[in-house]
């Protein structure tokens, strides 16, 4: 069997569009437009290219980006107080602070600070809590653009039996929750995981966030079941998947490629709840197809 490739690259393309004409509506019926505002403390170099390329595909859909870079050495109280005046700032739908932020700063007190309903990355505990408990939340944009793929290859995932490798509380977890909330039979593997090559054969849903380049090799994929490869491993021959891609391709019915599979869907799904933060905010409806 040769697997359907599922194209994340387009579909997040098309997902900008659907966000671009609901911005436009916005905009049109009430005068308002959706504003995400980024900060970034410090200076790795990954995170400023993240940051970047948020803010321009923010621009582009036609919402109001706004930037704040802080130097690695700033008070954390300073970076509170950031938060703090973005929670009140009403052109602002959307608060993302990127991650990691410089040692010693405290991680947790950062993202506790953030007003839950701007919390755009899903990560305050309150939108872990309702995620986890089935409520209306905001959901972490990486599981949120897998479950969109596997939606729209699937339609319906009731009964699906769903092996979700990894467990943290940015992918593996949230991912879990979500697919638990489709009806899926989901079981959550690790690094203390017996047997995952057995607990990965049973899955007709394969998630892979792990971290680890080709970890997960053909012969662990039932023939025909659907793998999305949320790893992204620089190594000396370019950027790979945790899924070993040739051979688990010849096996599964679906799989996401690395580069442009899931990768691409983590903006789309940022501006899409941006959109979906400054809908709730303002008590309209809720454009369809934007989250979980
Ligand atoms: P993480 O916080 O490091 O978590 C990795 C998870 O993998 C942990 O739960 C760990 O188990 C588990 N694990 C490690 N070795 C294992 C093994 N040998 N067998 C089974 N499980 C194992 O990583 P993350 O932030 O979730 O990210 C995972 C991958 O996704 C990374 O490659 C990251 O770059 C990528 N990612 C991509 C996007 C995107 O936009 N596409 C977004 C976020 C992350 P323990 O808990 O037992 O240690």
């Amino acid at each position: 069997m040769t697997a359907k490739i599922i194209d994340g690259k387009a579909f997040a393309g098309r997902m900008r569009e659907k966000v671009a004409a609901h911005v436009a509506r916005l905009k049109e019926e009430h005068g308002v437009t959706p504003g995400l505002a980024v900060v970034l403390v410090g200076d790795d170099p990954a995170s400023d290219i993240y940051v970047r390329s948020k803010g321009k595909m923010t621009k582009a859909v036609g919402m109001l980006s706004l930037e704040y870079r802080l130097s690695a050495d700033v008070a954390e109280a300073e970076v509170l107080r950031l938060v703090a005046d973005l929670n009140a700032d009403p052109k602002v739908h959307g608060i993302l602070v990127q991650l990691p932020l410089p040692k010693g700063m405290d991680e947790a007190k950062v993202l506790a600070t953030i007003d839950p309903a701007k919390d755009v990355d899903g990560f305050h505990i309150s939108n872990v809590g309702l995620l986890a408990t089935g409520q209306r939340a905001m959901v972490p944009c990486t599981p949120l653009g897998c479950l969109m793929m596997l939606r729209d290859h699937h339609g319906d995932l009731t009964g699906m039996d769903a092996v979700v490798i990894g467990r943290s509380n940015i992918v593996g977890k949230p991912m879990a929750q979500l697919l638990l909330g489709e009806s899926c039979t989901v079981t959550i593997a690790h690094s203390r995981t017996r047997n995952l090559a057995e607990v990965v054969r049973r899955a007709d849903i394969v998630v892979a966030a792990v971290g680890r380049p080709q970890m997960v090799p053909g012969d662990w994929i039932k023939p025909g079941a659907t793998v999305v490869d949320v790893g992204i491993n620089r190594t000396d021959t370019g950027l790979v998947g945790d899924v070993d891609f040739a051979s688990a391709s010849q096996v599964a019915g679906a799989i996401t490629p690395v580069p442009g599979g899931v990768g691409p869907m983590t903006i789309a799904c940022l501006l899409a709840n941006t959109v979906t933060a400054c809908c709730r905010a303002n008590g309209w409806a809720e454009p369809d197809g934007l989250t979980a």
